[in-house]
Formats: structure tokens, C-alpha cells, sequence
């Protein structure tokens, strides 16, 4: 978190410290990944690292690009969704390939029937009513056996292009839910991050376009290092995942609801005034505060988690990292008056631009 300058240096400083630790290079690749691993409590990432050390406690040039590839740039599945669009496209070339060549037959099929039937108008003209003409009966079985053609051609046409299309609709299946799966987050099914980082964006321009207000929401479990230390890691999984769902619950049409990192939370309100935002922080606050949480299978009472939020409304200068900073200091100011509650960039202490927006 941005609110804790010297907590911050002092993860980078132990992000260091490990990766000579694990006799790697100082890239900035590398301390990306060990900050991921450090700070962000990415359990997946953490598994994959364990199991990537080896015994003598260093590691591989290799393995620190394989776990970053797969768990921070997650070329997987861009490699995924690469090879759906080649196979995509394919089908569409096969399509157009296919239309293509039926047109050219067609014409060909129609000019040889405007030939028939000229010279056929010709012999009826010459021998009128000359039904027994073998010129004629050879010219009428031409025409049949041109129009069988044409027909034949345009079945196969339309027999490729159903195949085609069931094809473009599964691969148009398959890579919107791999791009879903890139945006959402695996623990508790809410946004990733990065798709916070891009819809922030987006919203404050469109804010700014259609000069509506906008506001930020960031929410912090509070003490969760102490209920995980109490009833363990994956019961704490549990409960950041009941807490996403309940934040789920309270928020609606155009509001991007991220897990911005370990245990906390942003939810990007578009045309949101911050008292509105407040509200709603609070209601969620309420809920999540009143769920009396009990262990899974012994129905052990665990008692309950509360959050800290802080709420900051889109000014005229923000750019994003002043907004998202703003909500940040609210949500410090939060925990430091006592935690289990919401302060917004209107009750700001430390505001050094001034509460006024
Ligand atoms: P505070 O009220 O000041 O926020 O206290 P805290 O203990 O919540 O704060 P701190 O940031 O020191 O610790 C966050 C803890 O959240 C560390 C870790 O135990 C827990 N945590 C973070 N991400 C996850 C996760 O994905 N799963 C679980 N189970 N715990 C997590
Ligand atoms: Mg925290
Ligand atoms: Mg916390």
C-alpha cells in the first residue's frame, strides 16, 4: 500500500535480500517477481515459487522467468488466445475462399446457360413446335445437367459455410472466456488488477467527458494477519472470498469491483457522487461486519473480520495516482482512528490540497 512509505522500502529491501538469497540477477524482472511473491500474497505464484527453489536454496535464471511468465505476464494465455485468433482467422479465409469460388462458378454456370438457351430459342424458332428434335433434347438435357451443377455448388457452399460458422462461434466462445480469465481474479472471482488499473482510467476520461463525478472506493480486511495466524491461511481464503462476495452483492451495472491486492479491495464507481460512495462503502461495511463467521466443518464460531475503507472523489487535477493515493490516505486514516469504518476525502486530516474539490 501506497500509505506505508517505509513498509514499502522495507518489502523492496527484503525482495533484495531474497534474490541474492536465491543467487539471482538483480533485473527488475526478478524483483517484480519476488515483490509478487513477497507483498502481494499471490497464493499460486507462492505454491509455483516453493517448489521452483532448489535444494541449496538458489534458483535458476530459467525458473524466475518461467514463474514470471506464467504468473505475472501469464504469456500462457496470451499465447492461448493467439493461437485462437490464427485459428479463427483461418476459418474466416476458408469462408471468404469459399465464397469467393462459388461466385466465379456461378458466373461460369449462368454464362454457359444464357448460351443454351440462345441456341435453344434458335432451334425452336426454325422448327416450331419441333418437340422430337434431338438438338433440342440434347440442349434442354445441357441445361438440366448445368442447373444440377450450380445447385450442387451451392449446397457445398452453404454446407462449408455452417461449418465454418459453428467453428467462429466456438472459437468466439472459447476466447471470451479466456480473456474473462485473464481479467478476473482466481481466489475470489472479482477483477484482477490489471482490469482495475485499466477501467480507473477509463472511468475518470469518461468523468471528465461528460463532466459527471466518479468516486473511488478502497476497502482493507482489518487484522487479517491475525485471523490468518488464529484459523489458518486457507480458512482466511474463505473469508476474503465470502468478503468479495458480499462487496459483489452491493454493487451493480457500471461498477468495477477489483481485488487490488492481498485483502483489500477498490470498487470504481462512474457517476458516483462521494456521498453516495460513502454510503454504499458503509452499507458494505455493516454487512460484512454483522456475518457471524463459522469454521466449515466443526461450525466453530471464528467471531467476525471488519473492513476499513476509504472513499475519494474524482477532483479537476487528479490523475489516477493522485485519486487511488487519496482514497489510500482515507483508508490509513481509517485504520488509525480505530479501524471497522469509512472516511472520505472530505474528512481528511492530512490532505495537503484541501479537502475542497
Ligand atoms: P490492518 O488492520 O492494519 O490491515 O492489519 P492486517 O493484519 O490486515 O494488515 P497487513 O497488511 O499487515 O497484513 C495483511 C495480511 O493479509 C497478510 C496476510 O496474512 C493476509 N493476506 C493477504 N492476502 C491474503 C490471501 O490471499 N489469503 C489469505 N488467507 N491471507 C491474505
Ligand atoms: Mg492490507
Ligand atoms: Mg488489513
Amino acid at each position: 500500500m501506497i500509505e506505508d512509505l517505509d513498509r514499502s522500502y522495507g518489502v523492496a529491501e527484503e525482495a533484495l535480500k531474497a534474490i541474492r538469497g536465491l543467487r539471482l540477477a538483480a533485473t527488475p524482472r526478478n524483483i517484480e517477481l519476488l515483490m509478487a511473491h513477497l507483498y502481494q500474497n499471490h497464493p499460486t505464484l507462492s505454491e509455483d515459487f516453493e517448489k521452483s527453489v532448489r535444494p541449496d536454496g538458489s534458483m535458476g535464471q530459467p525458473q524466475a522467468d518461467r514463474l514470471y511468465d506464467a504468473h505475472i505476464l501469464r504469456t500462457d494465455l496470451a499465447a492461448e488466445i493467439a493461437v485462437m485468433l490464427q485459428r479463427f482467422e483461418a476459418e474466416v479465409a476458408k469462408m471468404s475462399g469459399a465464397v469467393a469460388q462459388s461466385g466465379a462458378e456461378s458466373r461460369g454456370h449462368s454464362e454457359e446457360l444464357s448460351t443454351l438457351s440462345v441456341a435453344l430459342s434458335d432451334i425452336v424458332d426454325e422448327d416450331a413446335g419441333g418437340g422430337g428434335n434431338p438438338d433440342i433434347m440434347r440442349l434442354v438435357q445441357g441445361v438440366i445437367k448445368v442447373a444440377r451443377a450450380a445447385q450442387e455448388t451451392n449446397e457445398q457452399l452453404e454446407q462449408q459455410l455452417n461449418e465454418s460458422s459453428d467453428e467462429i462461434s466456438f472459437l468466439r466462445e472459447n476466447i471470451a472466456s479466456i480473456q474473462q480469465e485473464a481479467m478476473t481474479d482466481p481466489l475470489t472471482g472479482v477483477k484482477n488488477r490489471k482490469t482495475f488499473d485499466v477501467a480507473i482510467e477509463k472511468t475518470i476520461d469518461r468523468a471528465r467527458e461528460e463532466e459527471t463525478p466518479m468516486s473511488l472506493v478502497l476497502a482493507d480486511v482489518d487484522h487479517f494477519k491475525r485471523f490468518n495466524d488464529k484459523w489458518g491461511h486457507q480458512t482466511g481464503d474463505q473469508v476474503l472470498r465470502l468478503v468479495a462476495d458480499m462487496m459483489k452483492q452491493n454493487v451493480k451495472g457500471q461498477d468495477v469491483l477489483a481485488r487490488y491486492g492481498g485483502e483489500e479491495f477498490a470498487i470504481i464507481l462512474p457517476a458516483t457522487s462521494r456521498d453516495n460512495g460513502v454510503k454504499l462503502a458503509d452499507r458494505i461495511r455493516e454487512a460484512v461486519g454483522a456475518r457471524a463467521l463459522k469454521k466449515r466443518r466443526s461450525n466453530e464460531s471464528m467471531g467476525n473480520v471488519t473492513l476499513s475503507m476509504g472513499v475519494a472523489e474524482l477532483r479537476s487535477g487528479d490523475t489516477v495516482e493522485a485519486i487511488i493515493e487519496r482514497a489510500d490516505k482515507c483508508l490509513y486514516q481509517a485504520k488509525a482512528a480505530g479501524r471497522n469504518q469509512v472516511v472520505s476525502d472530505a474528512d481528511l486530516t492530512t490532505d495537503s490540497e484541501g479537502a475542497a474539490a
